[in-house]
């Protein structure tokens, strides 16, 4: 299959597959990020990937998904789970924008669907600005697990993260933070490494595990093509595709293919390799870090627990606050629109041919360099939107962190191994 098979399952009807219908053998998973404020946010970072969606998706002012939407969201969601743990995630642009009020009819609707023996979960992504006191109870008496997004100590967070208005936004956040932890709620530290703070991977890292005492930490490398804002990924001008290695992959170059504030690939490679074993020495089994925690797994012969490393994309979807689901929260572009919520189940687009095709061209359009790595089962060619660059042989659909994961892999995979022969033999030992 070509490299452009992703873009071509775009244009695949969205006829369910026979695995939409429930009670077959197959484990029907997928998830959905709910947006329902759409890409509405009280703050500006600059390098957001859904602040501009607004314009992308002709969205109204205030986007707000209404009453029925929510419900027809939720009952469809819950219908289309085999599990009897269903999590649902908020997140946006800001969610807590649309106050504690809409998501105690959030929790309602939700108790009204949900059948005997079923447990659900929330989970809301913030920049935590707007958590009061009356934020944090509700989230306390609902078990709303938190993903507090923040870069680093002041400096380093504040180099991105600002208002709206441009004013710095940390000590909001560790006002946040303070608050989180006076109600006793537990929150995972979301982390975007960024060309600025990924120079620094000692100082972010021990401010989040000793000053904020974070012990969930979830990193995300910034790459961002430099027109992400209205071209959609692998609609992207090919023959514009720098090489490995070339200036053009450069972020801050000119003429780079990436905006200014994407993490370098080889610092990427760095940043890893530091944090890795500041985290092997320190922090091994009191600290989760989302990445090597995975790392560990798959070299254990496990499957990746990040869509990123997996072999196949395809279970994570995205829905906006007007219902219509996109194949990913990456790819909430026209392009790659599902369909609506209010008009199919959830269950028809998750397991739709194209969704499915998506998902297999995740692993299908791998270009023979990764066909050929070392690292392609730890890797699987990273996420299909950063397959920003052409190999060294010149073929269509690398991806642009390469150099760093390889560097990764060459330096840590000896100490991952180490770990999982650990593991396995700690797991033998308690069968
Ligand atoms: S496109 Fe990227 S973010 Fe989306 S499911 Fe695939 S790997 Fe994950
Ligand atoms: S490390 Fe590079 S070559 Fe290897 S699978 Fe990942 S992206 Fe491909």
């Amino acid at each position: 299959m070509s490299y452009s098979s992703v873009k071509n399952s775009t244009f695949l009807d969205v006829v369910p597959l026979k695995t939409a219908t429930k009670n077959t053998d197959y484990q029907r998973r997928f998830h959905v990020m709910s947006k329902p404020g759409g890409s509405k946010c009280n703050l500006d970072c600059q390098y957001c990937f859904y602040l501009h969606k607004d314009e992308l998706l002709h969205q109204p002012k205030q986007p707000v998904m209404d009453n029925a939407t929510l419900e027809a969201f939720i009952k469809s969601y819950i219908e289309s789970q085999d599990s009897n743990e269903i999590v649902f995630s908020w997140q946006g642009g800001e969610p807590t924008l649309l106050g504690v009020d809409y998501f105690r009819k959030v929790v309602q609707l939700q108790q009204k669907h949900c059948p005997k023996g079923v447990k659900i979960e929330n989970d809301l992504q913030t920049n935590g600005i707007l958590l009061n006191d009356e934020w944090c109870q509700f989230l306390k008496d609902n078990g709303f697990l938190v993903g507090l997004s923040i870069d680093g100590p002041r400096e380093l967070h504040d180099k991105y993260r600002v208002t709206r208005s441009g004013k710095p936004t940390f000590h909001l956040v560790m006002a946040a933070v303070e608050r989180l932890q006076d109600y006793q709620i537990p929150f995972n530290a979301l982390v975007v490494v960024n060309r600025h703070n990924v120079k620094h991977p000692l100082e972010v890292y021990r401010f989040l595990t000793k000053e904020l005492g974070a012990t969930y930490i979830q990193f995300t490398p910034c790459v961002e093509a430099k027109d992400f804002a209205t071209t959609a990924p692998q609609f992207w001008n090919e023959s514009m595709t720098p090489e490995k290695g070339s200036d053009l992959t450069k972020p801050g170059h000119p003429m780079s293919i990436v905006t200014d504030w994407s993490v370098d690939p080889d610092d990427w490679g760095y940043f890893l390799n530091t944090v890795f074993v500041e985290w092997v020495n320190n922090d091994l089994g009191r600290v989760l870090v989302n990445l090597f925690e995975t790392a560990v797994a798959q070299v254990m012969g496990k499957e990746s627990q990040l869509c990123v490393t997996a072999e196949f994309c395809g279970k994570g979807l995205a829905m906006e606050h007007n219902g219509d689901v996109f194949s990913c929260d990456h790819y909430v572009y026209p392009e790659y629109k599902l369909g609506n919520v209010n008009e199919r189940g959830l269950n028809e687009l998750a397991f739709s041919i194209r969704q499915h095709g998506f998902g297999m061209a995740k692993r299908d359009s791998l270009p023979a360099y990764c066909k050929a790595c070392p690292y392609l089962n730890l890797c699987w060619g990273e996420c299909p939107k950063n397959r920003l660059i052409k190999s060294p042989d010149g073929e269509l659909g690398l991806n642009y962190l390469c150099s760093g994961i390889r560097a990764f892999f060459d330096e840590s995979l000896p100490m991952l191994t180490g770990l999982s022969v650990l593991l396995k033999k700690q797991q033998d030992a308690l069968n």
